[in-house]
């Protein structure tokens, strides 16, 4: 079998991919790092797959900039849907406990300028739980009572 450079390069590379991922033959990067770089690589390999030949020599050096733009934007879209899952738990943790203390909480409040925080109050005591993705403070009573 006759390979071309570009062939090998191109297997070398999703070697390295693989190898990245995998993680075991390269302990002194932290996962992050190596999920971060494996993904770069990837891209890398597809964007250049999507180049037409005889393009000029900054186009092809370019794909290697939209490689890590691209890798970096879907990581920030995996981070945004990890934040928002906790979010949503921490609201369900405080409508079962609050539904127990016998509160009957409103529709979750986005807080003004603020995508991660939102806030409810109880329509019969008025009592309030604010929650983010990081914190909750919740200020319900532990039995609902009309004031
Ligand atoms: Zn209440």
């Amino acid at each position: 079998m006759k390979q071309t450079k570009l062939e090998q390069l191109e297997l070398a590379l999703h070697y390295l991919v693989s190898v990245l991922e995998e993680g075991s033959l390269v302990e002194r990067y932290d996962k992050a790092t190596r999920e971060s770089l494996a993904d770069v690589l990837r891209l890398l390999v597809e964007k250049v797959n999507d180049l037409p030949l005889n393009v000029p020599d900054n186009l092809v050096q370019a794909t290697a900039v939209r490689a890590i733009i691209a890798a970096s934007e879907r990581s920030n879209a995996v981070e945004l849907a990890n934040r928002r899952e906790k979010l949503e738990r921490s609201q369900r943790e405080v409508e079962a406990s609050a539904s127990i203390q016998g509160h009957l909480l409103s529709e979750w409040e986005q807080v003004k300028g603020s995508e991660m925080e939102y806030q409810a109050t109880c329509q019969v005591c008025g009592g309030f739980v604010y929650v983010s993705d990081t914190s909750v403070y919740n200020l319900l009573l532990d039995t609902c009572q009309r004031l």
